[in-house]
């Protein structure tokens, strides 16, 4: 039998949200999926077109209490999402992310705490732990934090609130640290939709520094099935690392999307470093495995079966592709 009844989905309409939405309605088919967000430029609600009369949907703000209030009605688990999640963004302007990064963490644990939810999934990512560039070792959940960015200090802020609720109030919570993240229905600002969506375009794409740093690149459904298995079987008061093992580096990333879509290696084009940069991060995700959760697509499979999508669903990226709040921070970002 389900142990949740009626689970509230923050930050639903963006990527790894809305992944998880069409997620949880294939295998938990009995849920009451309610969804709040405040539909910010990443969020989109065409990213749950065609589930819309399977959930409740609520655009509101998790850093307002009224919002926050309206959404936890009833539900037994809460599932955090929501975020702002782009680095150069928070370079250029940290205080949104704190705002609903931090604040509204702290709203929806006042509101789990209140109306005495079953369990409370927060979403973190492995650039809490920092650059782990000049070593081979993997971060594992014991590390300190050690945040580099404004976004990764605001997600690391966060965990801080969450582990607090579970020892001064004892609030069931757990968190997970997905690795960089890909795959449908990513706001093309981000690496991948960016290369791959310029590449369509036949537009440069552009590698910061000289393209050394490396990530672990990790498919969305393999990011959601992680999540749900830690949801499931995570020890209360757990955070549990969720990676692919992998480690590619941005010429690697450029390379392949333009050779799997045919496209010239001249198409690269070299840009002034991201400010700061994290070299290396790598997460050892053996305590997730340890609860049963395998990743299933390799690096191959994934970028494949991403590419194809972008190349399918060209009137998404293209309507997002098109507004000004994405072309303006293009412009500006890459023009620094
Ligand atoms: P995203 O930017 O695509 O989606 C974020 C969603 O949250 C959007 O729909 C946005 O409208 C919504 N939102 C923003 N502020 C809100 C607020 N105040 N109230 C309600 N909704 C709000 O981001 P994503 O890549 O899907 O990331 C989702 C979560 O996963 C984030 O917490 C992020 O830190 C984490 N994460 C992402 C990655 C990655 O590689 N993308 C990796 C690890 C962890």
């Amino acid at each position: 039998a389900e142990r949740f009844q009626k689970v509230l989905i923050t930050g639903g309409a963006g990527f790894i949200g809305s992944n998880y939405v069409h997620y949880a309605l294939t295998h938990h088919p009995t849920w009451e999926i309610v969804v709040i967000d405040k539909l910010t430029y990443a969020g989109n609600l065409d990213n749950l077109k065609d589930v819309s009369d399977r959930i409740t949907f609520i655009e509101g703000d998790i850093a307002n209490p009224e919002d926050v209030e309206k959404a936890v009605n009833g539900v037994d688990a809460i599932l955090n999402f929501a975020a702002e999640s782009h680095v150069d963004r928070s370079l250029r302007d940290p205080l949104p992310f704190i705002r609903t990064n931090i604040e509204g963490t702290l709203l929806l644990l006042e509101a789990a705490r209140k109306h005495q939810i079953k369990r409370f999934l927060h979403v973190s990512t492995d650039e809490v732990y920092g650059d782990l560039v000049g070593s081979d070792r993997h971060s594992l959940e014991t590390d300190p934090l050690s945040p580099r960015s404004p976004y990764a200090a605001s997600k690391a802020g966060a965990e801080h609130l969450v582990f607090s609720y579970g020892i001064s109030y004892g609030l069931d919570v757990v968190i997970t640290r997905g690795s960089n993240t890909y795959g449908p229905y990513q706001y093309p600002e981000k690496i991948i939709p960016l290369f791959v969506t310029n590449a369509l375009e036949s537009k440069s794409l552009p590698i910061y520094g000289k393209g050394e740093a490396v990530r672990d690149y990790l498919y969305v459904e393999d990011h959601c099935s992680g999540i749900d298995t830690v949801l499931h079987a995570g020890e209360s008061g757990n955070a549990y690392n969720i990676g692919a093992r992998v480690q590619i580096n941005g010429i690697e990333v450029a390379t392949t999307v333009l050779g799997l879509l045919d496209r010239p290696e001249s198409l690269m084009q070299y840009v002034s470093d991201r400010p700061g940069h994290d070299y290396r991060y790598s997460v050892d995700p053996s305590a997730a495995e340890t609860l049963g959760w395998e990743r299933k697509w390799d690096f191959k499979r994934g970028i494949a079966q991403t590419v194809a999508w972008y190349q399918q669903n060209a009137d998404w990226w293209q309507a997002v592709k098109d507004k000004k709040v994405f072309q303006e921070h293009y412009k500006e970002w890459y023009a620094r």
